[in-house]
């Protein structure tokens, strides 16, 4: 971190601010030129209060040099991370596509989504049981009775399944759930985020609605430094003026987070625009962006569907975009496990 100090400022409150810094055990590099004084600080600054520098009567201009992260930081783990789930993984050249509804409404939903959407080629399956709605009159998930017929399309698929989780309340009923959902409208619960770090069960974190690169990637050090190594960023649309799109998908995180994280880092087109005849585009561009797997809605009747309808497929329509997307897999380099 670089503190620029302004010009003509009285000597004892330059050194009361570098022994202020001292006080929290970093260094000090000091440069005297002729219209400022530049303080760099040595050390790990990702506990210094930025704004609170940046607020001081004396103080010009403060800028950052090191991220705030530490446990996501590629600079710390040049690697990519390789989260296995079940034997399918995520990150290094692996691409995983999970799919199912958006929500559990029976067994013969969940079970026969679930074996429609493994023939298409599907890893693993996804499936609400607690649902975040925007309204408390909309359908809000079968809750533990949706994860038991969750559970038992598991058991009859084998494939591993991905659910979202709104409350610690409900971790224990998340025994035999492979992939834990952290909900948009959940990034920053960050209660919920530290108790995630003391699991070892893969989170997959979705991007806020609102939330910047640096922010997303501060949630994901969040469970990680409680100890929980396994994160898969989300990136599933963002709120912006556009409104003929319910989010819009901000590809570009992609190559972004390549560059600061090691993490995977996985894309959803379903709730990113909200309309199913997008889904396809928008999965492939994913793919031609970097992205290590996708998560998309299916439903064998969409219109019909309690939740989110409009943006599901049909089951033979996401056996298209699967194969659309094997056929695009080899190009940059990635293979579907
Ligand atoms: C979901 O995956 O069903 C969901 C509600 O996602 P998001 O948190 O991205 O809105
Ligand atoms: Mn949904």
């Amino acid at each position: 971190m670089i503190v620029v100090i302004k010009k003509n400022q009285e000597k004892t409150q330059v050194d009361n601010l570098i022994n202020w810094i001292k006080g929290l055990g970093l260094g000090v590099h000091i440069s005297e030129g002729e219209n400022s004084t530049i303080v760099g600080l040595v050390g790990d600054t990702s506990k210094v209060d930025i704004d609170l520098v940046r607020t001081l009567d004396i103080v010009e201009n403060v800028t950052r040099v090191q991220e705030p992260y530490k446990n996501v930081n590629r600079k710390f783990h040049p690697q990519d991370s390789v989260i296995d789930v079940g034997g399918h993984k995520f990150g290094g050249g692996h691409f995983q596509i999970i799919a199912g509804p958006c929500s559990i409404e029976s067994e013969k939903q969940i079970i026969d989504v679930a074996e429609a959407v493994k023939r298409a080629g599907a890893t693993l399956l996804r499936g609400g049981a607690f649902k975040p709605r925007t309204s408390p009159y909309s359908f809000q998930g079968m809750g533990v009775d949706g994860l038991k017929l969750l559970k038992k399309a598991k058991a009859e698929t084998g494939m591993p399944i991905v659910t979202e989780i709104m409350s610690e309340e409900h971790i224990d009923d998340f025994e035999g759930v492979d992939v834990m959902q952290v909900g948009a409208r959940n990034m920053q619960n960050f209660d919920l985020l530290k108790k995630l770090g003391k699991l070892k069960t893969p989170i997959l974190l979705k991007r806020g609605i609102a939330a910047t690169v640096e922010e997303w990637l501060m949630s994901a050090e969040y469970i990680m430094s409680e100890g929980n190594p396994n994160v898969i960023l989300c990136e599933r649309g963002i709120r912006t003026y556009e409104t003929y799109t319910r989010n819009t998908l901000d590809l570009s995180a992609i190559p972004v987070l390549r560059e600061r994280t090691h993490l995977p880092v996985i894309v959803d087109p379903s709730h990113a625009l909200g309309i199913s005849r997008f889904v396809k585009p928008m999965s492939l561009a994913a793919v031609g962006a970097g992205a290590d797997g996708l998560i998309i809605e299916v439903h064998n009747d969409p219109p019909h569907a309690l939740c989110d309808g409009a943006q599901s497929l049909r089951p033979e329509q996401f056996a298209d975009v699967v194969d659309c997307v094997g056929r695009m897999l080899p190009v940059v380099g990635k293979e579907l496990d």
